[in-house]
């Protein structure tokens, strides 16, 4: 069976990620994506985790407690945009992920927004190594949900092809708009001759 959206960010994150990396959760919500990269960067590895919302923390420090994963991870109560405030400009990130829309089961009106959203993307790929990955999952289908979506998609239409690799997936024959999925990779630096 084909991967949904949500799940297919994991397989994208897995195939990339090492012990000793470093990478974001950019909206940490039940702190799923949290838990997931955590696993996979080892000990020596560490995730930076963003959220708006105390319930977020709440929950993802829960988890990471149950699964003893806690001292590899630093959760921060801000949004993603400050990003450049608590990671250092010089700080290698191996991946970046987003779920976009609003936390399930929560306040439906706090949800990531365009400008935000941007200047959080701006700040990861600043800092990707080559071969590292920034996945958005896109949800769209709440107010103001579209605007974003047109956000990502012009954005990552206007990178660089020497730069990056850039890919979407999505089913388009399914009905209440199902998440839309966007992959942006590093690409490696091509060697220089003299
Ligand atoms: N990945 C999450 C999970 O595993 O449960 C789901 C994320 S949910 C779709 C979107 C989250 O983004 C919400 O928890 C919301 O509070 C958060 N959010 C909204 N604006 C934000 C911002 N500026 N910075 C960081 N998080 C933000």
């Amino acid at each position: 069976m084909l991967q949904t959206a949500l799940h297919f960010s994991h397989t994208l994150l897995k195939e990339i990620l090492q012990p000793g990396d470093q990478v974001v959760d950019a909206t940490m919500g039940n702190g799923y994506d949290t838990v997931f990269m955590a696993e996979l960067i080892g000990k020596t590895g560490h995730v930076y985790s963003f959220d708006i919302q105390q319930q977020a923390i709440d929950s993802t420090q829960e988890k990471l407690k149950a699964a003893n994963l806690t001292e590899r991870t630093t959760l921060f109560l801000q949004g993603h945009e400050t990003l450049g405030q608590v990671i250092s400009i010089n700080q290698p990130i191996k991946a970046g992920i987003f779920n976009l829309g609003y936390l399930p089961q929560s306040d439906k009106e706090i949800i990531t927004l365009p400008q935000t959203t941007k200047q959080a993307m701006e700040e990861i790929l600043a800092r990707l190594v080559p071969k590292g990955r920034l996945i958005l999952v896109v949800y769209y289908g709440h107010v103001g949900g579209e605007n974003e979506l047109d956000m990502v998609q012009e954005f990552c239409q206007q990178l660089s092809q020497e730069q990056y690799n850039v890919l979407t997936y999505q089913f388009i024959n399914q009905k209440n708009q199902p998440p839309i999925l966007y992959c942006i990779e590093k690409k490696k630096k091509k060697r220089e001759f003299s």
